[in-house]
């Protein structure tokens, strides 16, 4: 049985994805590690704190679990990242680092690491974004992913490191609540539906941008982590879509179900992040190399999220 090492397993990926690798590999197999602790996982096993940046701490869990894949989902998101340059710079490179030198000398087998559409900037084409074109990114967290990107292929092919990695767009999620990225916007709209408030958006109505519902991403990363070998066959980061929509698109999608919602533009410095990124994206490399299909529209996706928040969150 695999031994898997989830860090960051308390945030809005890590919350979620551990409960499925824990259905697939028994609980006691998926060990879930973060600087915090969730009040409680899904489904039962063992929780390590841990700061991704002490390296001999990190090599201590994986020689006791005897890990063999390792989920790496620590990274400052694109908002905050602003706030702190050089911290985002020093958390997300040198953590990838880290385990892509483990990986390297045979310590662990396997690596997933996420990606971003934030590695796309201001030059590159909007529509459609294809897997290769202009890159440019304009935040610090965008130049952490694409500079990681070009670490995981040269590690790769370098060191036949087996790292494997997806360019997600927003993620929305109900089990819990994002953690500083522009695209936050598109999971505290339905908090603010639910209790019944006028929601203040931080971007402009007609702000496009790349979606994607909570377990399509999951799919995605349990599909990309047990595809053949061979199927990998780009070993940066695959191009990843599943819808695009704007604020004022989901805006009205909510109001079918809530008539007297209501919501505020108030753009702020994101809008200028969210304008740097595509408004949708080519996966097609994705569906042909290892199978990818995405399951939810923002039809589906409303209706689910609407109906399952007050299960998590008081209102
Ligand atoms: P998140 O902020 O919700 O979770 C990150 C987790 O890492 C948190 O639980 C945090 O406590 C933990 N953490 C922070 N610093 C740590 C450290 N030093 N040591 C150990 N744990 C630490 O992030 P997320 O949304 O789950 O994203 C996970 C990954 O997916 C990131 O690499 C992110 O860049 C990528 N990604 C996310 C999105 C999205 O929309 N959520 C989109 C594209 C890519």
């Amino acid at each position: 049985m695999k031994k898997i090492l989830v860090i960051g397993a308390s945030g809005q990926i890590g919350s979620e994805l551990v409960t499925k690798l824990r259905e697939m590999h028994g609980g006691e197999n998926v060990v879930a590690a973060d600087l915090k602790k969730l009040k409680k996982y899904e489904i039962d096993g063992p929780f390590e704190k841990l700061d991704i940046l002490k390296e001999k701490r990190v090599l201590d869990l994986i020689k006791k679990y005897d890990i063999d894949d390792v989920y790496h989902l620590v990274a400052v998101l694109s908002a905050k990242g602003e706030d702190n340059p050089m911290f985002a710079w020093n958390l997300n490179m040198d953590s990838l680092l880290e385990l892509l030198e483990f990986a390297r000398n045979g310590i662990i087998k396997r690596i997933f690491w996420p990606s971003s559409i934030a590695v796309f900037g201001t030059d590159t084409p909007k529509d459609n974004t294809p897997q290769n074109t202009i890159m440019n990114p304009d935040t610090v967290y965008g130049i952490t992913k694409l500079a990681g990107e070009r670490w995981c292929e040269y590690y790769f092919r370098k060191f036949n490191v087996d790292v494997r990695s997806l360019r997600f767009p927003g993620l929305i999620g109900y089990k819990s609540l994002p953690g500083g990225g522009t695209t936050d916007y598109a999971v505290d709209i339905f908090h603010k539906a639910l209790k019944g408030e006028t929601f203040e958006c931080f971007l402009q109505k007609n702000t496009r941008l790349p979606m994607m519902f909570m377990p399509d991403a999951i799919n995605s990363i349990l599909k990309i982590m047990t595809a053949k070998h061979e199927n990998v066959k780009i070993r940066s980061s695959y191009n990843l879509a599943a819808m695009s929509f704007t604020p004022e698109e989901l805006y009205y999608e909510i109001k079918k179900h809530r008539p007297e919602f209501e919501i505020d533009y108030k753009p702020d410095f994101r809008q200028k992040i969210a304008d740097s990124w595509p408004d949708s994206i080519d996966d097609t490399s994705a569906r042909i190399d290892w199978d990818w299909s995405h399951a939810y529209d923002l039809e589906k996706m409303s209706s689910i999220i609407l109906e399952n928040l007050p299960k998590h969150f008081k209102f």
